[in-house]
Order: C-alpha cells, then structure tokens, then sequence
C-alpha cells in the first residue's frame, strides 16, 4: 500500500539544466504515474490564485471538477488569503468536496491577519493544512508556527517545503537547500516533539535534501517521529536532474534504502495519511 500526500495537476516550470520550460500533467497522468508506480491514493493540491509565479496548477472549483467522484483522489483546496472572503470560499469549497486546505503556498507571513483569518476557518471546519514554507517568500517564520499550533488546535499541519526542512538543522543557513551532517537539532524536531498535530511531507527536494544530507541522523529522525512522516512527492515537479518526482521514485526508493523497520515504513508510506484522511472522509 502506498499513499502520495503531495501531488499537482497543471502545469509547473522546470528548473532543471537539462530541460527547459513548463510540464504539464494532466488528470490521466497523474492516474497514470499511480497505476505505474502502484501509488492507491493521493492527496491532489491546490495553490493559492497568484502566490506561484512559476506553475499554474489547476485549483479550487475546477481541481474539484476534475478529481469529480473518484475515491482515489483527495482534493485540497487553497483559497488565496489576499481576497478578504476567502474563509467563506474555504467553507463554501468544503461543502462542494474538498478535503483540506493546500497547498497552502502564501506570500505572507504565517501570522498576517489575512492568513490567520483562513486558518481559523480551517480549524473551524477540522480540516487539515499542508502548508510549503520558504524565508521571506511563502508563510514564513517558523517561529510564529509555534503560535500557530498553540492557537489552532483542532487542524492537523502538515509542513512542507525549504524554509520548514532546513529546520531540520539548529545550524542558521541562508541556502534553500542546505547540505552537510546534523550536527546540532533545529527547531523542526522542537515543534515535532512539542505538538501532536504537526505533520512532515518529504516531498520534492527540500524534503528529500534534509533526509539525504546525513543518512544517519535520518534513520535516527524517521524512526523518532515515525508517526509524523508522511511520503510526499510534489508530483509533476521536476528533480534537479530533469526527472520527474513520483515517476522518478526518488523518494520510495531513498526510505526503502534505510533498511527501516517494516511497521516504520508502512506507516511513513500511508498509515500516517490514512489517519489523517480518514477523520474528513
Ligand atoms: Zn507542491
């Protein structure tokens, strides 16, 4: 069994050397990368209006259009905090099918009236927050997410993208994609072991890195928070290499290398989602 919690469908810009311009993945693709890999279900995401200059990913009314009736697909919703109805678009969204909230990509800071007027309606309504955080660019300041989980008790949070991965180390860094063993723990594993309801996505390359930059410490990691880790892989974005995450199964195939105990794994690879999912289904 297997289970994506971070997927697309639309199209995404590549920023790999060998491959210029846009991919676009299409619903049949996106059932086509799961049939091939043997993913059973995945969470499909949307992205706030204009927040992501680089992708168009198909959202909202139209990504819920789309996914229609098929149990294999999850959809979030991701109304974009700039509109001041957007907490009522949110709750108007959730009665047409949606899920949860995400990806919650939002150039603000995590605790901007705007942002937290739609988390609220989020906890409100129990539904969960995949959220991608990046320094100055998208809902950042890890340090107000501590306020945030203090404050919104009743939505699961699942963190995701390079501002909320570097945290991983307790060494400052400027780089999105920070390298080199964890010599001291950073505020990740504080917010980890302080709230039970924020999750960890390991999607595209900021989750993949932090894993990678010190296989030791990530067996170490994975096992401690084994109930918190979720496969992820931001499907249809591009690796830096030109391949596709999912199809390019760098993620299956990295936490299959670490040789982790088989009731750690399973639950990484979709006991965790499950658990989640099964509280708005
Ligand atoms: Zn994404």
């Amino acid at each position: 069994m297997l289970v994506d919690v971070h997927t697309h469908i639309g199209y995404v810009k590549s920023f790999a050397w060998n491959l210029k311009g846009y991919v676009l993945a299409r619903l049949e693709d996106l059932l086509d990368y799961m049939n091939t890999v043997g993913v059973d279900w995945v969470i499909v995401l949307s992205t706030p209006g204009y927040s992501d200059q680089f992708s168009r990913i198909v959202s909202n009314e139209k990504l819920l259009k789309v996914v229609g009736s098929d149990s294999r697909l999850v959809p979030f919703c991701a109304p974009d905090p700039h509109f001041s109805k957007a907490d009522k678009m949110l709750e108007k969204l959730v009665k047409m099918g949606c899920k949860g909230l995400g990806e919650f990509k939002v150039d603000l800071k995590i605790d901007d009236e705007r942002v937290l007027k739609v988390l609220e309606k989020a906890d409100e309504l129990g539904l969960p927050v995949l959220f991608h955080m990046e320094d100055d660019k998208y809902f950042y300041d890890i340090d107000a997410l501590d306020r945030i989980l203090e404050r919104f008790r009743n939505s699961v949070y699942i963190g995701h993208g390079p501002g909320w991965w570097k945290h991983i180390s307790g060494i400052e860094s400027n780089e999105a994609y920070p390298k080199g063993n964890i010599v001291k723990e950073g505020k990740l594993q504080e917010l980890l072991r302080k709230h039970d309801s924020i999750y960890a996505d390991i999607s595209a390359t900021s989750g993949l890195n932090a894993l990678k930059r010190d296989i030791e410490h990530a067996k170490k990691f994975l096992v401690e928070f084994q109930d918190k880790i979720l496969l992820g892989t931001d499907f249809p974005c591009l690796a830096f290499d030109g391949s596709q995450f999912g199809p390019n199964m760098h993620h299956i195939n990295f936490l299959k290398s670490l040789e982790l105990p088989s009731s750690v794994l399973e639950k990484i690879l979709y006991k965790n989602a499950e658990k989640i999912i099964e509280k708005v289904i």
